[in-house]
Parts: structure tokens; sequence; C-alpha cells
């Protein structure tokens, strides 16, 4: 997001053509202009209790006949860990690589690292994961300290999720996976076998 200071129009960067392209999209007839920022896009600033602001107090008046969208209930899924996967810490994924029986191992490890289980897009179209897991350019953008994709080729759109991840790690029988080009580590190999070895090696250490 930018702004071109001599017109003070907005420039609002998003995806577009699934993921392949980056496009500026300029609003330049109507006023006000406004956009929103998905959470973890940007790290956040360390509070500076310096900094000043005022704050405008605007009378609005909403019709609640009028609003068609209610929140009724939020339910966060036991699959994904006490934390969602955009608070968590440590996240550990799975795509098609794992498997339908993979999220099993996965949820092991996680439980030892006390990380969030998160997914590609393809795992939760099979109804192996919840959407609240999906990470990516149409689930979550997140930034946790360490990911584990295991099993998940790198595509752009999964990418785009993982990119202010601080380190990351890639399991994949590939080598030539897109994820490698990415990870701060990798581990060329199958995930089933290279899970419980990292389960088993945690367990040891614990
Ligand atoms: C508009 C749009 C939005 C999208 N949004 C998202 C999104 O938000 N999130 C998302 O993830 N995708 C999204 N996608 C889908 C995306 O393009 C990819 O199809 C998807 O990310 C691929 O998932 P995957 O890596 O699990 O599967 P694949 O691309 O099939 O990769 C599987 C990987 O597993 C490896 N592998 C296989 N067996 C093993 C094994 N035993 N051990 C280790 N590795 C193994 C393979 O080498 C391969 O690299 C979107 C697509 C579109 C068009």
């Amino acid at each position: 997001m930018d702004v071109d200071v001599p017109t003070r129009k907005l420039l609002q960067t998003r995806p577009a053509f699934g993921g392949n392209v980056m496009a500026d999209i300029i609003c330049p007839n109507t006023r006000p202009q406004m956009a929103t920022v998905r959470p973890n896009v940007m790290p956040r600033l360390k509070p500076d209790p310096g900094r000043k602001c005022s704050a405008v107090k605007v009378d609005l008046k909403l019709d609640a006949r009028k609003t068609r969208t209610k929140v009724l209930e939020t339910i966060k899924s036991a699959r994904t860990g006490a934390k969602g996967v955009e608070e968590s810490d440590v996240v550990v994924s799975g795509g098609r690589g794992v498997g339908d029986d993979g999220f099993a191992m996965l949820d092991e490890l996680a439980k030892l690292l006390n990380a969030a289980v998160g997914c590609s897009r393809p795992m939760v179209e099979k109804g192996c994961m919840p959407k609240a897991a999906q990470v990516g350019q149409s689930g979550k953008t997140i930034s946790p300290t360490l990911y584990i994709a295991a099993g998940i080729s790198g595509c752009i759109q999964h990418e785009v999720g993982i990119r202010s991840s601080k380190v990351i790690v890639a399991i994949n029988t590939d080598p030539s996976a897109p994820i490698f080009n990415l990870a701060d580590f990798g581990i060329v190999g199958d995930a089933k076998a290279i899970i419980p070895l990292l389960v088993k090696a945690l367990r040891e250490k614990a």
C-alpha cells in the first residue's frame, strides 16, 4: 500500500490473476479512499509511548435493520491448537505430500513445539483440515518465528501467506520444489519418515 503524493491517490497493491501478478488498484474518482491490511502482513512496531495522536469522534448513525450480517458465535477449532495459526509463534503445516492421514503426526509434533497446525489449500478442499487452518492467499497470512512446511510445494499462493515468517523449515521429497527457494533450512526426504524422527528427538530431549 502506498500513496501517490501529488494526486493524493491511494495505491492498493494486491495479488491478481491467481496471484501471478501484483496489481496496483487505483480509485481515481470516489472519496473517501480507504484500505485494510491483513494481520501479519507487516511486522508490528514496538510500542512508542511518546507518540501523539488526536482521536476524532465520528457521529455515526447505523441502522441495525439494514445490516444483514450478524456474528452469532465464534468457535475456535480444536484442530489448529489452542491458538490459531495467525497468533501462534510456531506453525507446523502439511500439504498434499503428507497425505490424508499425515495430520496425526503433525498434531504430535505441534504438541511438542506448542505450535498450531496449518495446511495448504488442497488439504482443506479434501476435508482433512478446517478452512481456519489454511495458510496463503485465500487463507491466513502468518508471521511466526518458526514455520515448518511438510509436503508443501511452495506455490505462490501459499508463499504469500508465509513470507514474513522468521525461520522456514521445508520437508519435501523433491529437491527442486519451490518451497526450498524460500526456506532457511531444507530437508529433502519423506515427511512421513522425517516427522516421526523429529517427534522422537524432541521427546528424548524433553
Ligand atoms: C486463487 C487461488 C488462491 C489460492 N489460495 C491458496 C492458499 O491460500 N493457500 C494454499 O496453500 N494454496 C492456495 N492455492 C492453491 C495453490 O495454487 C496450490 O495448488 C497449493 O498451494 C498446492 O498445495 P500443496 O503444496 O499441498 O500441493 P502440491 O503442489 O501438490 O505439492 C505437494 C508437495 O509434496 C511433495 N511430496 C510428495 N510426497 C511427499 C512426501 N512423502 N514427503 C514430503 N514431501 C512430499 C511434492 O514433492 C510436492 O512438492 C490457491 C490457488 C488459487 C488459484
